[in-house]
């Protein structure tokens, strides 16, 4: 749109300059035309003021004198000397024969009492100057043209006629330089008849040039300007033409209209050429420009469905997600982050502080902001596990995705306690006692108090079983754990570490203190009643007690078993003491 406007504008403007350079050109052309035919009859008036005055001269001395050769030879001579314009003088008498000739004496014997200007001047006595028609010479084969005045004595009579012959070649060669392109500069009569024309045409001097339109634009003017085709070489022609102020004379200098406009022609062309290589490069830069745009639009439509797609999965996605600067301020957060931390919404608005953020939430600000590596975890007030994971962006960003993971940590927990226990009696497994085992030792390396363990063994288990069977076996394996549960402190721990076998770690316990516990225990024990289907059924246990100290637990357990061996043998149901 904008690029037709600049280039309709260009084209006008291009059109308008095109249309007044031309116009400029032909005006100019027009001028100089006009300027040339008045310079041409402000000359050639001038030149023949000069021979008219000379002729004057010469009337004047005949009125005076008669037609004195002797005088008048010399005087001619001299004054046709003087005119370079003039081929010579001749004087007439009243018969039209030569008597005096400007170049030669005694002149040739010539006669003009025929010729035109001779009878006009011999008829007419207030003729004044006759210019006659061009004529060519029989002689010299040389084209003249003759400036004549009649010549009278004191009384008025006529005696002759003097004749100054004027050289069309002299004003040709002058007007040569002048003549402008493609144009023609021509002296004619008043009454039509061409004198002298540059280029010349020979065909054309003396003829009758009334027809001609420059003629007839002349009509009774003093000067006139008209543009025509010639009929002779069909060129156009701007042609002004010029009457002379004191003779029956008119000039007419023209130019080829084509030849006006050459120059104009070629600036117009290159003027249209730059318009167009101009106009060209308009279109290239809009459509360069409308390229760009374009690709704009399609990176800004990349952008704002990169974005749309970035905040759906933002909104959709379960895991908080916090885009910090590194200045410590929210750049970006999801909806989830805010609900993940527990914190109010206006929190995690771009710009607010990170630090701000995360007192709201009760977790310290390098969860969001420390070294990007593993995921944290960290429990909040509420009890829930959140895990934090950090990523580094370019341009000194963070990304922290948050993630509620209780629900993860729980199930962990579960599978950890269930590799942990015994499945029939829900006490610790063999596994996770020596593992208990080992971090009391680590405890008491530290400088805790010694630790005391037991092994207990239920007894004649085997008989048991053959008699009620292995469902009440384990029944009564079920209730024996029970049994330790109910008796035993919290910070005591039992498994079973065996089919019929248990071993308990009692921490920071002396021996007698653990006596008094195991006493206890096996007392409970042989107070059970466990009920097997139809029967009731009860057992006892044996039990060894040792010291747990930093020998290691293997070393403990080898003692109790030692005296748990001691309690066997010693009559069962009964507890004893590692030597
Ligand atoms: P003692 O007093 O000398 O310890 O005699 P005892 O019969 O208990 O002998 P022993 O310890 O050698 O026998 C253990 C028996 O316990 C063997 C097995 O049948 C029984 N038993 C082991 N594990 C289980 C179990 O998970 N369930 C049941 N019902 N019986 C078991
Ligand atoms: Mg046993
Ligand atoms: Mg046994």
């Amino acid at each position: 749109m904008l690029i037709g406007l600049v280039l309709a504008a260009l084209a006008a403007g291009t059109g308008y300059a095109v249309l007044d350079t031309r116009r400029n050109a032909l005006a100019d052309a027009e001028r100089d035309a006009v300027a040339l035919a008045g310079l041409l009859a402000a000359q050639m008036g001038h030149s023949i003021g000069e021979i008219d005055r000379a002729l004057r001269y010469i009337e004047f001395m005949v009125g005076e004198d008669g037609l004195d050769e002797g005088k008048l030879q010399p005087l001619v001579a001299q004054i046709s000397r003087e005119l370079p314009q003039l081929r010579g003088i001749l004087i007439f008498d009243a018969n039209g024969a030569n008597v005096i000739d400007s170049a030669l004496s005694p002149p040739r014997p010539v006669n003009v009492g025929r010729r035109d200007y001779f009878i006009t001047h011999r008829d007419r006595p207030d003729e004044g100057l006759v210019i006659g028609a061009p004529v060519k010479s029989q002689l010299s084969n040389l084209w003249t043209i003759s400036l004549s005045r009649s010549l009278r004595d004191r009384d008025g009579r006529f005696v002759g006629v003097v004749a100054a012959a004027l050289d069309p070649e002299y004003f040709r060669n002058s007007l040569k330089d002048v003549r402008l392109r493609d144009g023609v500069v021509a002296i004619s009569r008043s009454d039509g008849i061409l004198l002298l024309r540059d280029p010349f045409v020979e065909a054309e001097i003396g003829q009758d040039r009334r027809s001609s339109p420059i003629f007839a634009a002349m009509a009774g003017r003093e000067a006139a300007l008209i543009r025509a085709r010639s009929a002779a070489d069909g060129v156009e022609r701007i042609i002004a033409g010029r009457r002379f102020e004191q003779f029956p004379l008119a000039a007419s200098a023209s130019i080829g209209v084509d030849a006006a406009l050459a120059d104009w022609k070629v600036t117009s062309t290159v003027l249209i050429g730059s318009a167009a290589v101009l106009g060209s490069l308009v279109v290239l830069l809009g459509w360069i420009v409308g390229r760009g745009l374009e690709r704009m639009a399609a990176q800004e439509r990349q952008l704002a469905d990169a974005s749309g797609l970035l905040r759906t999965t933002l909104a959709h996605m379960g895991q908080g997600v916090l885009v910090v600067d590194g200045a410590d301020r929210v750049v970006l957060a999801n909806r989830q982050l805010a609900a993940i931390l527990g914190i109010d919404p206006a929190e995690i608005v771009p710009g607010a502080s990170l630090v701000r953020l995360a007192e709201s939430a009760g977790v310290e600000p390098e969860l969001f902001a420390g070294a990007a590596g593993p995921e944290l975890e960290r429990q909040l007030d509420d009890g829930r596990w959140i895990a934090f994971q950090i990523d580094a962006m370019p341009g000194g960003r963070l990304v922290t995705l948050v993630d509620d993971i209780t629900s993860r940590k729980s199930v962990e927990t579960e599978l950890r306690r269930l590799a942990s226990i015994d499945p029939l009696t829900q006490l610790h497994n063999r596994r996770y006692f020596f593992e208990l085992a080992d971090r009391e030792l680590r405890r008491m390396q530290r400088g805790g108090t010694p630790a005391a363990v037991a092994l207990i063994d239920i007894d004649h288990f085997k008989r048991l079983n053959d008699i009620h069977g292995h469902f009440a076996g384990d029944q009564a394996l079920r209730e024996v754990a029970a049994c330790f549960r109910a008796t035993l402190r919290s910070v005591d721990a039992s498994a079973r570490i065996g089919g019929e076998e248990f071993a308990i770690l009692m921490p920071a316990t002396s021996l007698a203190a653990a006596e008094v516990t195991m006493q206890h225990l096996r007392q409970a024990i042989e107070m059970l009643v466990v009920s097997a289907g139809a029967t009731t059924i009860s057992c006892t246990v044996s039990i060894g007690i040792a010291p747990f100290g930093t020998a290691g637990i293997e070393a403990a357990l080898k003692a109790a078993d030692e005296a748990l061996y001691r309690a066997k043998t010693g009559g069962r149901n009964q507890v004893m003491m590692a030597a």
